[in-house]
């Protein structure tokens, strides 16, 4: 047995035909888990889907209305890049539901997982990039909403900007919040990364992402980590750690949001980073660490994962939840 929860549910899956983006990716994942030991039948637990009231929460009653009514036009159905349907509306709400549950249980066993979710490019009145609804957000309202906590950071490691997330949370900039004075030693000067640091309100939002690539407009995060293309494991974990000690040394979260995207690695499609598998499990590790070595609970959502061989997407999803296991165990 693992020591926390994997939330998940059959109807995590997006119907949405031939597409770049592997819907059968959640059912894979859940399969690997159980085939290779990680995980047994018992530490799975099922979603209920999110309540329309969880949604109006994060997202504008005129969008939820369009969603539930068919009425979204033309240009906003291309603008989500993923055919609508009612059953797309349902496999969202319930990965909203997914999220809010992991989050709960995050909070009573330190860390829990979504094996699904992690919509950053959900607005509160438009979708974006694949993404309806912003599961991550619902989750972060309603456990306000429930005063179990006040305060949540989110940590973004998809290659793609959470420009969903910033939009959401964007907040009062914190008066001379203090910068990362130096990089660390192990960034290369050849490429260097920008780090941009903006601002703060109940939500810190921490996104590392590659610069050149989707969404061209990113409106800023809290720390918004610009990354070259091409950056390897090492500048990557360095970037990292910087972006993780700065922004818990201005924030003090109850609750961390780790949207763990597969696609920073170099075989990914829609991806122009180099990361490795086994780098991608050693960012798993660093972002654990640091919440463990501070006792903040962890919720883990999926986000992206577009690698040429669909394998490849599923192994990097299954060894957060290892890596999980590893650093996590009492
Ligand atoms: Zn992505």
């Amino acid at each position: 047995m693992l020591p926390f929860k994997l939330v998940y549910s059959d109807d995590y899956y997006l119907p949405i035909g031939a597409h770049v983006f592997p819907a059968e990716k959640y059912r894979r994942i859940h399969e690997r888990l159980l085939e290779t030991g990680v995980a047994e039948e018992p530490d799975f637990v099922t979603p209920q889907p999110a309540s329309d009231q969880d949604i109006l929460l994060v997202h504008t009653s005129q969008y939820v209305h369009k969603l539930k009514t068919g009425t979204l036009s033309a240009r906003e159905e291309l603008e989500m890049e993923i055919p609508y349907s009612p059953e797309l509306v349902r496999a969202f709400w319930m990965a909203a539901g997914g999220s809010i549950l992991a989050a709960k249980h995050a909070l009573n066993d330190r860390i829990a997982f979504n094996v699904g979710g992690g919509f950053h490019h959900a607005f509160p009145d438009h979708g974006e990039g694949f993404c309806m609804i912003h599961d991550v957000a619902v989750a972060i309202r309603r456990m306000q909403r429930d005063d179990k906590i006040s305060r949540a950071m989110t940590v973004d490691c998809d290659v793609h900007q959470g420009n969903g997330t910033a939009a959401i949370f964007a907040g009062m900039r914190i008066p001379g919040a203090p910068l990362p004075s130096t990089g660390p030693a192990i960034l290369n000067p050849a490429k260097p990364a920008k780090l941009r640091n903006e601002h703060a309100g109940d939500v810190f939002t921490i996104s590392l992402h590659q610069a050149n690539n989707y969404p061209a407009w990113k409106p800023p995060s809290s720390i918004d980590v610009d990354l070259p293309d091409e950056i390897g494991d090492d500048d990557y974990l360095g970037w990292l750690d910087n972006a993780l000690s700065s922004g818990l040394r201005q924030f003090d979260p109850e609750l961390i949001c780790y949207i763990a995207g597969a696609d920073p690695y170099r075989e990914d499609q829609l991806g122009g980073l180099s990361l490795t598998i086994e780098g991608l499990k050693r960012r798993d590790e660093l972002v654990f660490r640091a919440a463990r070595a501070r006792d903040i609970p962890v919720m883990v959502t999926f986000a992206g994962g577009y690698a040429r061989n669909v394998n490849d997407t599923v192994a990097i999803h299954c060894n957060t939840v290892i890596a999980a296991r590893e650093v996590m165990s009492p």
